[in-house]
């Protein structure tokens, strides 16, 4: 570990749902040195560790729409829906996600569907 870096010190994301934990580089829509990638919500990502291409980055996770929980983005622990949402909540308002999603996350996640 050098301490030459000029970068903010890492700081860590968690999973609230399954545990995950890493360290994040950056949290928000926009993440700097990529060329004009805007993502569709704020996220936490982080520099790709096993690609040389600086620009490359790797979405770790975002916070729940409704209950700002940190959740990743593991099928498990959240589904993208025009918004963020973790899988409790999902599971709590289900029946106002489309059928399609009902379908795909009883299909998926059966355990998504039991909460
Ligand atoms: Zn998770
Ligand atoms: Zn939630």
């Amino acid at each position: 570990m050098e301490e030459s870096t000029t970068e903010n010190p890492p700081k860590t994301f968690t999973c609230r749902l399954c545990g995950f934990s890493t360290a994040f580089t950056y949290y928000g829509q926009k993440p700097p040195n990529t060329r004009a990638i805007v993502l569709l919500e704020e996220c936490f990502v982080t520099r790709d560790p096993f690609s040389p291409d600086k620009e490359k980055f790797l979405v770790l996770g975002s916070t729940c729409s409704l209950c700002k929980t940190c959740v990743c983005v593991g099928s498990d622990c959240s589904l993208f829906y025009t918004k963020r949402f973790c899988m409790q909540c999902v599971g709590k308002h289900l029946d106002q996600f489309p059928h399609q999603i009902q379908a795909e996350l009883a299909k998926k996640s059966p355990k998504a569907a039991a909460l």
